[in-house]
């Protein structure tokens, strides 16, 4: 399961599958997922130095 939150309204809402549109405001497309992390996009500190 992921929760996916809506981007207009915030509403959230637990299914496995992308909603193609919100159950609370009906706004389409703007279902993002949440919960799984973002793996591998950086340590998210802005540190561009690589340890020698
Ligand atoms: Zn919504």
């Amino acid at each position: 399961m992921a929760t996916f939150q809506c981007d207009k309204c915030g509403a959230t809402k637990e299914t496995r599958c992308q909603p193609k549109k919100c159950d609370a405001c009906g706004a389409s497309a703007c279902m993002i997922k949440q919960g799984e992390a973002k793996k591998g996009s950086g340590c998210g500190c802005g540190c561009k130095s690589k340890k020698k």
